[in-house]
């Protein structure tokens, strides 16, 4: 599949692009609902997907929620899918944190309460702010909470030889009221702080399209979809994955978002208005 962003001519009108493949990686924020809004249109195509019989997973550089979680809140929407279709990147860094740190090593965690039931769910001790300088591993992921406490005890642990994960790089995070600051924006804090540089989990990194291609080791024909160039299209391409991009969340056409779809490299294989698009 080459550079341009338009199915080519031969294409049938009446084959919907979902045809041209077996699976989907299907990212949450922006994809699927922003905020606790749904995207109009976007459950009841992941249904008829389902009900075509595609192989979806979910993958989300989000760790504010656990699996299961985000699970009852896609079949409120009427898409039912288990709790192991949805990887977070919560879950690859609680997996890389736990084995730097060794069974029952201390991790410090800046991040929501799910992320740290995660790395406690993988066999590590998770430690406060006072236990910081002691910890073998530091995870760091945006949440509402961050503060100059932990951004001390962070360096504190870091200075002293800890090693460094992140859920992600993604500057913002998309809400119905705009972009929030995201995970890189905190990240960026540690790692002026410390000057130090983090191993991400998440999108465009690979550790998170691995855990996902693992759970459909049957679809031969995938394609992540998300709506942002930097993890999404970006992480997609380098796994070897047709990638499409909607328009619904943060690269949108309009300028309203942070990233510029026209110098973006790689450029998306297709782009759509939205995830219901793939069935039209
Ligand atoms: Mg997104």
């Amino acid at each position: 599949m080459g550079a341009g962003c338009e199915r080519p001519d031969e294409y049938p009108a009446a084959v919907p692009l979902s045809d041209d493949f077996d699976g989907f990686l299907v990212d949450l924020d922006g994809v699927v609902w922003i905020g606790r809004e749904p995207v109009p249109g976007s459950p009841e195509a992941l249904a008829a997907l389902l009900a075509a019989g595609k192989e979806l997973v979910f993958v989300t550089n989000n760790p504010g929620r656990e699996p299961a979680a985000y699970a009852e809140r896609l079949a409120a929407l009427g898409v039912v899918v288990g709790p192991e279709r949805i990887l977070t990147a919560g879950i690859a860094v609680a997996r890389l944190a736990a084995a730097a740190a060794g069974e029952g090593g201390p991790v410090f965690v800046i991040g929501a309460p799910a992320l740290k039931g995660l790395v406690k769910a993988e066999g590590a001790r998770v430690v406060e702010v006072e236990e910081a300088p002691a910890a073998a591993a530091v995870v760091v992921s945006g949440h509402r909470d961050f503060d100059y406490a932990e951004l001390l005890a962070s360096k504190r642990a870091l200075d002293a030889g800890a090693a460094l994960f992140a859920t992600s790089r993604d500057p913002t995070l998309p809400t119905p009221e705009g972009e929030w600051p995201g995970t890189g924006a905190v990240l960026a804090a540690v790692e002026t702080a410390a000057g130090r540089r983090a191993e991400i989990a998440g999108k465009p990194e690979r550790h998170l399209f691995e855990l996902a291609l693992a759970a459909i080791p049957g679809a031969e024909r995938v394609a992540m979809v998300g709506d942002r160039l930097s993890s999404d299209v970006a992480g997609g391409h380098a796994a070897g994955l047709a990638t499409i991009l909607v328009l619904s969340g943060t690269s949108g056409e309009d300028g309203a978002g942070s990233e510029d779809l026209a110098t973006a490299d790689p450029q998306p294989d297709f782009v759509l208005p939205d995830l219901a698009a793939l069935l039209r």
